[in-house]
This record gives C-alpha cells, sequence and structure tokens, in this order.
C-alpha cells in the first residue's frame, strides 16, 4: 500500500444540509422517491425488472402524450438524451435548423456539430421566443434539411417556445422535429404526437422531482426509420438507440449497459406521483404558483424577461433592480435561509434570477417561504415595501386562482 492510503482516515459520515431547492434544477425530491431508490437491487435481466421496465415505458407514453414504441429512459441527465437525440439521428453533411435564443439551444447547436452536422443558427435575443416564419425561411433556402431542433422552455431565459405550427412545418418540409422539453414535461403541456414531434427528451431532476440520473425519450417511427436506415453507424456507441433498443424493447432484451437499477425505481415512483395527482391538476398547480409568485414579486418591483404569453411556468425568469446585489443575496437566502435560487447564465451572469417552481418545487408554502425570506433580506435595502406586503399579495393571487377553480 502507498503511503498516502495508509495515511488516509476515513470519510466522515455524510450529512449536506437540508436545502429548499427552488433554482433551475434539481428541484424537490418526494419522499417516497427517495424511499424508491432504498429498495433492495435486482439484476437488470430478472424478470420482475421487465416488468418495472414496461410500466415506467408505458408510463413516459402516456407523460409525452404519445404512441412511439422507442419511448425510454437514458441513463444519464438531460444532457445525453439531447446527446442521444441528436447523435442518433444526425449524420455526417446533415444540415440541422437549431433555434438558439439561450443556453441549450446553443447547446444543441454545438451537438449537431460534433456529429459532423452543419448547424443552422437561428439567432434570437435572449428571452423572446423565435418566430416560426424565421424556421420556414430557412427550410426554404437551404434544403435538404435533416431537422429543425428547438427548446420548448429555454431554462436559461425562463422563455416558452410555442412548438404546433413549427411542427407542421418540419412535417411540409419533411424535416425531423427534435424537441428539447427538460424544463416543461410534467410541468406544462407537451404534446408529442399533436406537434408532430419526431424527437422529444426530458430530464429527471427538473419537472419530474425526480433525482437526476436517467433522462426520459422518446423517437417518432419516422425518426426510427431514419436510425435504421443511416449510412453511417453512430458515432456514439453508449448512446446508439438502435442498441439500446434490443434491451428496451420488450422482446430480445439484449443486454447493453447495465440499467440504473435504483434510478429506474425512482423514476417509476415519480410517474406514479404524477399519474396519482393528474397530469392536468399538475399543470394548473404549477400556474397557480408561479402568479403568487409573480405578484408577490413586484412589490419589490422585480420585472421579468420574457414578456407574458412567452412566461414559463415552471421557471421565472427575475430581471434585478439596481438596489439588488446578486451574489450577496444568494448567499444570504442559502445560508442563513437553506434557500437555493438560480443565477444567470451565460450574457444573463449578475443581472437575472431564475428561480424554479417545478414539481415538489411548485408548492403553495415554498412560494411563501421564498417570499418571507426576501422581504427580510431586502429590509435592510432602501424601495422595499413593509413588511408582508408580497405575502399579502401572493394570497391574494391564490384566492383568485381558487375562485377559478
Ligand atoms: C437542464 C437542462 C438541460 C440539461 O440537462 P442536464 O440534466 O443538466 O444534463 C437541457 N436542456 C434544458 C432546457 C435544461 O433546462
Amino acid at each position: 500500500m502507498s503511503s498516502t492510503a495508509q495515511s488516509l482516515n476515513p470519510l466522515p459520515e455524510l450529512n449536506p444540509s437540508r436545502r429548499l431547492l427552488l433554482g433551475p434544477g434539481p428541484s424537490m425530491v418526494h419522499p417516497r422517491v427517495l424511499k424508491a431508490m432504498s429498495t433492495p437491487l435486482i439484476g437488470h435481466l430478472d424478470p420482475e425488472f421487465l416488468v418495472i421496465m414496461d410500466e415506467i415505458q408505458e408510463s413516459l407514453r402516456w407523460l409525452f402524450r404519445t404512441t412511439n414504441t422507442l419511448t425510454l429512459p437514458i441513463s444519464g441527465t438531460g444532457s445525453a438524451a439531447m446527446e442521444a437525440a441528436i447523435v442518433n439521428l444526425v449524420e455526417p453533411g446533415d444540415q440541422v435548423i437549431v433555434g438558439v435564443n439561450g443556453v441549450f439551444g446553443s447547446r444543441m447547436a454545438s451537438m449537431v456539430e460534433r456529429c459532423g452536422g452543419r448547424a443552422i443558427r437561428v439567432e434570437i435575443p435572449w428571452g423572446k421566443p423565435i418566430e416560426p416564419e424565421r424556421i420556414e425561411q430557412q427550410l426554404q433556402t437551404c434544403q435538404p434539411v435533416k431537422a429543425v431542433a428547438i427548446v420548448h422552455a429555454e431554462t436559461s431565459t425562463g422563455t416558452l417556445q410555442p412548438l404546433d405550427s413549427i411542427g407542421q412545418l418540419c412535417q411540409q418540409h419533411k424535416a425531423l422535429f427534435i424537441v428539447d422539453a427538460v424544463t416543461s414535461l410534467a410541468g406544462m403541456e407537451v404534446n408529442v404526437d399533436d406537434w408532430h414531434i419526431d424527437a422529444c427528451y426530458s430530464a429527471t431532476q427538473k419537472c419530474m422531482s425526480c433525482p437526476p440520473g436517467v433522462a426520459p425519450l422518446t423517437f417518432s417511427e419516422n425518426a426510427v426509420a431514419h436510425i435504421r436506415n443511416r449510412k453511417s453507424s453512430c458515432t456514439s456507441w453508449y448512446l446508439d438507440c438502435s442498441l439500446i433498443s434490443d434491451y428496451w424493447n420488450g422482446t430480445t432484451r439484449t443486454y447493453h449497459h447495465t440499467a440504473p437499477i435504483s434510478m429506474a425505481y425512482a423514476l417509476r415512483e415519480s410517474l406514479r406521483l404524477i399519474q396519482e395527482e393528474g397530469l392536468e391538476a399538475r399543470i394548473v398547480r404549477h400556474q397557480r404558483n408561479i402568479q403568487a409568485l409573480i405578484a408577490g414579486l413586484r412589490t419589490f418591483g422585480f420585472e421579468f424577461l420574457p414578456t407574458i404569453p412567452y412566461q414559463l411556468t415552471t421557471l421565472l425568469c427575475v430581471t434585478l433592480p439596481s438596489f439588488i446585489d446578486d451574489l450577496k443575496v444568494r448567499k444570504a437566502l442559502l445560508n442563513d435561509f437553506h434557500i437555493e435560487i438560480g443565477g444567470g447564465l451565460g450574457s444573463l451572469a449578475g443581472k437575472v434570477w431564475r428561480i424554479g417552481l417545478m414539481g415538489e418545487s411548485s408548492r403553495e408554502e415554498h412560494v411563501l417561504t421564498l417570499l418571507s425570506a426576501l422581504e427580510r433580506l431586502l429590509s435592510r435595502e432602501t424601495d422595499v415595501p413593509t413588511l408582508g406586503t408580497s405575502i399579502q399579495s401572493a394570497l391574494e393571487s391564490f384566492q383568485q386562482s381558487n375562485n377559478f377553480k
């Protein structure tokens, strides 16, 4: 044994602080999901595990609103599912139109290029949605176009991208439609079949309120045909869905890589929670809680990045008034109140906060806790309302949405 190995003291017991996670992910996890993760393992080819796989796939189809056979959790986080969608569909030389109005659109474009594809970036100012005409223009001038890749809910700016007309354009021009639904699935409406989406992926740690580690992905029959008819083999072995589907297809069950068993348990339990609540009710809960948060934050003089119809109901991008010291307040929220919210990414660093109310984080009590913590912290500054004002506004908002029930 080396001397360093001999002198190493055992690690202390793991004991992270309890946090209220109100950032851009991970979100709060339901205790039932944590309990499911501690269930004893069975093998990834155990007949009982195969049943669990079937249940997960059926539930994911329900959640994505699709009949797609190839619907499965990718082993990895949302970026792994993003990469799986792209690396399976894009071959060297393929042209892909990518909507870029934030960090995640850029990430997709960079993945297209790493697969040897040509990314045609449709650049839009951050915080604005992409007009379908801009996509149409590129579809008309750049043929052949293999795919159009769009982020549904841009987590870096809180912007919602309407998708149905872009899906129709893709159909007309015979381009595949790739959609990032990481911050929308299980929190906002996502309609894979009705919106003509060919590849859609998400992540578990956002609106599904499950720890990060597996990532839902679905491919249309048309996308599957493209995968089968590739001229070159997929450049990623690990993410090659023609191989992975031999394990997930329900018949051959050929070993590809060991399924992350405990994450499958967690995903199953989080899907069960979503089913018990009902998708519609869950979407309404997200709307209601974000409205109350907006009402509360307005009393501080905060404004929000996208204009109203394009605001996500899962994540709010708050532009900071000049009297607020971004780092100081976020640090105090974490240290004094154990609340995590997100800062700005890229060009928005220091200018915005990103407050996520996703899945289990989207609760009335969390909205009120955050507002009261902000009142306490900001009461030291000038220009802020008297204590209780933001809470009052949030409560009125809850009251109003209750009247509409
Ligand atoms: C979080 C996120 C991702 C990446 O997911 P990871 O789990 O961090 O890899 C991709 N797209 C969007 C829109 C996201 O919000």
